[in-house]
């Protein structure tokens, strides 16, 4: 049997017959990969750490007929601080599952990712790190890197510069921003006022989760843009290796108001391009 070996992540398992486990990886030099961890479930199995989620390995795999066997295992990074907080554990699990289900794209460049994803997650490590910010900043990067980067600094209808008092909304089918004249005058889902007028409800009863869906409109799905999230989204777009610092203007839970408003937009517009809901979220209480 040909082997290889490669470094992987572990972002996703299911169980096999009695004592295996079938492990989703996400490899440097390989992309998504599934292979049989054996034995991982039999107790004090040396293999069964190594198959936990979110444990990173060198391993040589076996490239069998329909999945790869995982012949051997080292460790090299297993993100503890990550497994004694929930919050963390919370998001580190959604990093995971969006690799499950985004991954696959991302093969041809599966170096940065695994690196970006690497990153994240030692980032998430870090208890003086915000992990909503985190997130945020995770989610714009791996939208970059499949090439959904959403169009935030210009209306995507008439390419007119975005300011703050003239925003309509974040529109998941078209990827950006629309401007507020765009939204009620071309939009077949903007007819006017009626429309605000809804919007302006939802946004009362739901506070900034306001992700609407009218009744009949299935395919056009957007979010209202509120200029406090748009300018977070903004400063959270910038790269990755540039660290921007947000102003802290405003209370501190106006600010995590915010940022959870722009996590969630984000998150709405990831479901809606890889046509999934991911389960992972409901594990983060905020
Ligand atoms: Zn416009």
């Amino acid at each position: 049997m040909p082997t290889y070996s490669v470094n992987a992540i572990n972002v996703g398992s299911f169980n096999l017959g009695e004592s295996d486990k079938i492990i989703t990886l996400f490899s440097s030099e390989r992309g998504l990969i599934r292979a049989v961890a054996k034995g991982a479930r039999k107790p004090g199995a040396k293999i069964a750490g190594r198959a936990e989620l979110l444990a990173v390995n060198k391993l040589l795999l076996a490239q069998g007929r329909s999945l790869d066997i995982i012949t051997q295992a080292e460790t090299i990074e297993s993100f503890k601080a990550i497994r004694n907080d929930l919050t963390r554990l919370a998001y580190a699990f959604y990093y995971a599952e969006l690799t499950v289900h985004l991954g696959q794209g991302l093969n041809q460049e599966s170096q940065i990712y695994y690196e970006m994803l690497m990153a994240a997650l030692r980032q998430l490590c870090d208890l003086n790190k915000e992990p909503v910010y985190l997130c945020l900043t995770f989610q714009l990067s791996l939208l970059h890197l499949l090439g959904l980067k959403p169009e935030l600094d210009s209306c995507v209808l008439c390419r007119k510069r975005l300011v703050e008092y003239d925003l309509g909304v974040f529109h998941h089918d078209l990827g950006g921003a629309i401007c507020n004249l765009c939204f009620s005058t071309k939009t077949p889902q903007g007819k006017g006022q009626k429309y605000k007028m809804r919007l302006a409800e939802a946004e009362e009863a739901y506070g900034y989760q306001d992700n609407i869906e009218p009744k009949g409109q299935m395919s056009s799905y957007f979010t209202h843009l509120t200029p406090l999230v748009w300018k977070k989204l903004i400063l959270a777009s910038y790269s990755p290796e540039q660290k921007p610092v947000y102003p802290n203007n405003g209370s501190s839970e106006i600010i995590e108001k915010t940022l959870i408003a722009a996590r969630h937009l984000l998150e709405t517009y990831i479901e809606h391009r890889a046509g999934k809901k991911m389960k992972s979220l409901g594990l983060i209480s905020i």
